[in-house]
């Protein structure tokens, strides 16, 4: 098990804490879960759920059918392990339907956010921490997150920054 020192390691790396939460830093799937890349024994390039690493590197284990869910948060991006548990699909779906999908809030930030002039998204997203720019219009702090996230790499990627 001398993997998961190495595993705890990495995702210590690419993530920062954010109150009580660890937030992941590296890649995002669609379902804006973060993405851990690790090698396996046999040399193959493999990746698994940030959030499902974080909890088994942290000792937690899963039985057949089982995923990873944010019991505490339910910030599809914190790897804290103190806010995941081992549960079933159908729990983590009713719980989804209840709290809304990070995917949908998504769409709805995007729609929202990208309404706002450039020039003052500009001047805004420049500083503004997750909470605030999520309060700002109204939308899902996740989401607000995720879309602060995309356009400082985007500014960075262009130089504009
Ligand atoms: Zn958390």
């Amino acid at each position: 098990m001398s993997g998961f020192a190495d595993w705890k390691q990495s995702l210590r790396q690419r993530s920062h804490p954010e109150g009580d939460c660890r937030i992941w830093d590296g890649p995002i799937n669609n379902d804006g879960y973060g993405v851990f890349n690790y090698v396996d024994s046999f040399g193959r390039r493999r990746s698994v759920g940030a959030h499902k690493a974080a909890f088994l590197a942290a000792g937690g284990t899963l039985r057949p059918g089982e995923v990873v869910r944010h019991i505490v948060c339910h910030r599809t991006l914190c790897i804290e392990p103190k806010h995941l548990a081992a549960g079933t699909q159908k729990e983590n779906l009713d719980e989804r339907k209840i709290t809304g999908t990070w995917a949908r809030r998504g769409v709805e930030s995007t729609a929202r956010v990208n309404a706002e002039r450039p020039e003052r998204l500009k001047a805004m997203a420049a500083g503004i921490s997750a909470r605030d720019f999520a309060a700002k219009f109204g939308i899902g702090e996740n989401a607000a997150f995720q879309w602060l996230r995309r356009w400082r790499l985007r500014s960075a990627e262009s130089g504009d920054n």
